[in-house]
C-alpha cells in the first residue's frame, strides 16, 4: 500500500490491476498517479499531457 502523493490518501494497487508505468486516477482527489514501482511501491503525479494551443 502507498499514499498518494498528493493527498496522502491509502492506496491499495491490487484494486487498481496495473502495471509499472500505468496511470491511473487516486480515488480520493483525482489526481492522475503514475506507478514507478512495486517493491516498494512509488507513486508519482503523472505530468499533465501537453495542451493544445
Ligand atoms: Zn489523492
Amino acid at each position: 500500500m502507498a499514499a498518494c502523493p498528493l493527498c496522502q490518501h491509502p492506496i491499495v494497487i491490487a484494486e487498481f490491476d496495473v502495471d509499472r508505468g500505468e496511470i491511473f486516477a487516486c480515488p480520493s482527489c483525482g489526481e492522475e498517479l503514475e506507478v514507478l514501482g512495486f517493491d516498494p511501491l512509488r507513486l508519482v503525479r503523472s505530468p499533465p499531457e501537453a495542451e493544445e494551443p
